[in-house]
């Protein structure tokens, strides 16, 4: 099959959060599996020169709505990229940096063209386009009303958070050639709240296939709850909405073979090593016991309540926190740099705002528990992550981590599943009781606890079965359009004879 991903994000060259490794992991794996995969990415100003050094080749200069454009191909992690570099007068993509710009819409939608322009160019017939988030949302819409030569088969959705929607004025939307008047209506592009456009949601309308990231967050955005206003939306076009959950790229996230961390370790050397790499975090009180820890972007969606409160309650038990978290929204970053100030001397909080992939990878391996109290968390991936560096996670059941995570003392649970501390309310009363579960059985059931490590790294969160079950759903949904076709045409046909 030929398979066109088009992105914001890919890891790691262009990655703010698990868009980007999502991207990586999953195009690898389809490219494996003998499919000719390519993906679309702008070429952002950032995107160090080293990292496409030996395989950077232009492809072909192209003009995209009067502007000069030019496509690169480049190879990254094995996966073929095509990089889009714009010569716009507002430099869209060459700001420093992926998102957080004022005119976030207005960049991607041009994006969005210039990607289906290139493809237009090639006139090679594509059997599955996969668009990833509301960035590139419109893309469906383009292709099946205004760039109708494109040879498409089939057009996947993959919604990794639907919390961030894209939301514009329509003359910005009226810029790439989608007529406001037609598409601005209920059943189409119109936000359900405000008179403006909403890219997730025409993308919804528009695409063949609608994937959430993991099955509970399919069912969960269909709740007014967890729908962000997309509910209804969504529910009504339910029957081409399904649930695939994420894998981790276990080739970047292997403890083994792991170039940021300095040692190798596996079960049976991981008391030994987990000893040595929390010595990298020096300014901790090495004697202190469990080590819990989070990675994460600072959003409220991530629970930051819950983060704050574990940190007394993690001083409290003994243990020492760790946090490796930045902030795009400048009042949360202020409430974090506060808390600084209020550790600064404590030898028991390590807190560290900088987005730092070699940190991050310290810190899964120094931790012998992960945290994530997520308010919703469409997948997530630190959870898998800390579980194949053999640190326990203690997550909030929602979204992808009751998918993932069971917990150990849940006995209606099979116990060959359970992997974890789990808490279903979102409150301090129900974490801290979780907590104190877990740090009760790290240190009074020993056994038990390393039965939990055991479990956790041995599982496999790589993106084989998931991969595979995309491969499922775009044959499925390339023959549903064939045989539709078919249908069609023996209609036409015998409507000729008659
Ligand atoms: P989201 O996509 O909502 O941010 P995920 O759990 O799906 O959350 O993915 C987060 C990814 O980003 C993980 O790979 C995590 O290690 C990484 N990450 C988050 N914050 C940081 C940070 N400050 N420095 C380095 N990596 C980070």
């Amino acid at each position: 099959m030929r398979i066109v991903h088009i992105s914001a994000e890919f890891a790691p060259i262009a990655k703010a959060g698990g868009l980007g490794e999502v991207v990586l992991g999953l195009s690898r794996v389809l490219q494996r599996k003998g499919n000719d995969v390519e993906v679309i990415l702008p070429y952002y100003d950032f995107i160090p020169p080293l990292s496409l050094a030996n395989t950077k080749r232009k492809v072909t200069d192209f003009e995209c709505l009067g502007e000069k454009n030019t496509a690169w191909e480049a190879r990254v992690e094995d996966c073929r990229l095509i990089l889009l570099e714009e010569k716009h007068p507002k430099a869209y993509f060459r700001r420093g940096k992926i998102y957080s710009c004022a005119d976030d819409p207005e960049r991607f939608l041009y994006f969005t063209r210039v990607a289906l322009e290139y493809l237009r160019g090639l006139k090679q017939p594509i059997d599955v386009l996969h668009l990833h988030d509301w960035h590139v949302s419109a893309a469906a819409a383009l292709v099946k009303e205004v760039l109708k030569e494109l040879c498409v088969q089939t057009i996947f959705l993959t919604i990794h958070n639907v919390e961030y929607q894209g939301k514009c004025e329509k003359e910005v939307f009226a810029s790439i050639g989608l007529d406001p008047q037609y598409y601005a209506t209920a059943e189409r592009f119109l936000d359900p709240l405000c008179d403006q456009i909403n890219l997730l949601k025409g993308g919804i309308v528009y695409a063949d296939r609608v994937i959430a990231v993991s099955p509970t967050y399919a069912k969960e955005i269909l709740t007014e709850e967890y729908g962000f206003h997309l509910e209804k939306t969504l529910q009504k076009h339910k029957g081409k909405l399904l649930g695939v959950l994420n894998g981790i790229d276990t080739k970047i996230w292997n403890p083994m073979s792991d170039v940021h961390l300095g040692v190798q370790y596996d079960f049976g050397s991981l008391q030994k090593t987990k000893k040595v790499l929390k010595t990298r975090f020096s300014s901790l009180d090495q004697t202190r016991t469990p080590w819990i820890g989070t990675v994460s972007r600072l959003v409220p969606q991530k629970g930051i309540e819950l983060l704050e409160e574990a940190i007394e309650t993690t001083l409290k038990l003994g243990g020492n926190f760790l946090l490796l978290g930045s902030s795009p929204i400048e009042e949360i970053q202020r409430q974090f740099d506060q808390l600084k100030e209020k550790y600064r001397d404590n030898p028991a909080v390590y807190l560290n705002y900088t987005y730092d992939e070699k940190i991050a990878h310290q810190i899964y391996g120094a931790l012998d528990f992960l945290l994530v109290p997520s308010r919703f968390e469409p997948c997530g991936l630190t959870q898998m992550i800390a579980m194949r560096y053999g640190a326990v996670p203690v997550v909030r059941a929602t979204g992808g981590l009751s998918d993932t995570v069971f917990d150990a003392e849940d006995y209606r649970i099979p116990s060959s599943k359970r992997n974890g501390f789990s808490f279903q309310k979102y409150s301090k009363e129900a974490m801290n009781d979780c907590l104190q579960r877990a740090f009760s059985l790290y240190r009074k059931e020993a056994a038990s606890f390393r039965n939990l490590i055991r479990r956790g790294m041995a599982s496999d969160f790589s993106w084989k079965e998931s991969a595979q079950k995309y491969l499922k759903l775009y044959c499925s949904a390339i023959e549903k359009k064939s045989s539709l076709e078919e249908k069609r045409f023996f209609l036409r046909d015998e409507s000729a004879i008659s």
